[in-house]
């Protein structure tokens, strides 16, 4: 055979392999395909706002099937169980952080600079500990019983008045997620039950909700309320301490409140925190449960945990548009 045969049949052996790799390529792509199409996410897709980036699921399937619950047991069924630091509210607007509801009244005017510098100075030391992945729930639990302790205390030598909250959380630079109006109207209108569950400050939490006219009769609200005298001057707080990680205890001191909401045996659970996710602890009578979470931070250390841990996770995602479409299919 000379040269040119040669070429000629190594160019015919090489395209005849494409054609061959080609061919498996194609038959692959349309497997995978067919894999897809039997999939059942079908209600998903219908959503495009599951097509955002910010939305990550570890089982997509099991997702559809929560849903697909939630959509069968409708209104009727359907209760909504919330965190509100950095879940309803925003974590950072064009790069800046968003206030939590404790730091709404650290940065406020009515507190000295002296003060603010030691609240500061506890955030520093506690905050890191807050988030620590390498640090269990139980080894953080005491930090953060000291760390509120300190900042209570600190906030009741500052003697703040109740009537000056309207105006201190009206000056704030806290932020809700795009889409609460629509989110919280709808579970108004279709009468949802939601809980509230904060470990921050009840009555800031309540100013805030109240500006921005979503606070409805279907809410209620569980946190660490103040405890005003008569002058209206601050003397302490009420009731048991509720921190980011004991709200495992705090739902168990509701099941009253849980238990006359028994028939409501689908929930849809809201937080930012692994801690969270216990605050359904008090239901009795759980049909089907959504949990979606909202990592906002250190995003590369923890995305692997909140994917184990929630059924959605959005990732810096500061709205409550997957929220709001899956209540949309819902009620
Ligand atoms: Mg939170």
């Amino acid at each position: 055979m000379d040269r040119t045969a040669m070429v000629k049949v190594g160019a015919a052996a090489s395209a005849s392999v494409c054609v061959v790799f080609g061919g498996v390529a194609l038959a692959q792509y349309i497997v995978a395909k067919k894999k897809r199409a039997g999939k059942k996410t079908k209600i998903i897709e219908m959503m495009p706002q599951f097509e955002k980036p910010t939305v990550h699921m570890r089982d997509p399937e099991r997702v559809e099937q929560i849903i697909c619950g939630l959509i069968k047991g409708g209104a009727s069924k359907l209760q909504v169980i919330t965190d509100f630091d950095m879940t309803i509210s925003k974590f950072a607007v064009n790069g800046k952080r968003c206030p939590t509801l404790h730091n709404v009244i650290d940065n406020c005017k009515l507190v000295t600079e002296e003060c603010r510098q030691k609240l500061l100075q506890l955030k520093h030391k506690y905050y890191p500990i807050e988030i620590d992945p390498h640090l269990s729930m139980e080894e953080k639990y005491p930090f953060m019983v000291e760390w509120y302790f300190k900042s209570h205390s600190l906030l009741v030598e500052q003697r703040l008045e109740k009537h000056k909250l309207p105006e201190v959380v009206r000056e704030s630079d806290l932020v809700l997620r795009d889409g609460y109006e629509q989110f919280f109207d709808r579970l108004h209108q279709h009468n949802v039950p939601v809980f509230i569950f904060s470990a921050g400050l009840g009555d800031v939490l309540e100013e805030v909700i109240s500006q921005a006219r979503v606070y409805h009769p279907n809410m209620k609200v569980v946190s660490n309320f103040m405890d005003f005298d008569d002058k209206g001057v601050l003397k302490g707080f009420k009731g048991e301490l509720i921190h980011v990680y004991n709200k495992h205890e705090g739902a168990l001191r509701n099941t009253d409140y849980f238990k006359q909401l028994r028939d409501y045996s689908n929930i849809i659970l809201l937080g930012d925190s692994l801690g969270d996710l216990t605050m359904a602890d008090g239901a009795p009578n759980v049909e089907n449960m959504l949990k979606v979470g909202f990592l906002n931070d250190k995003v590369e250390e923890h995305l692997d945990k909140y994917m184990d841990s929630y059924d959605i996770v959005l990732v810096k995602d500061e709205t409550l548009e997957v929220p709001n479409a899956i209540l949309q299919k819902v009620l």
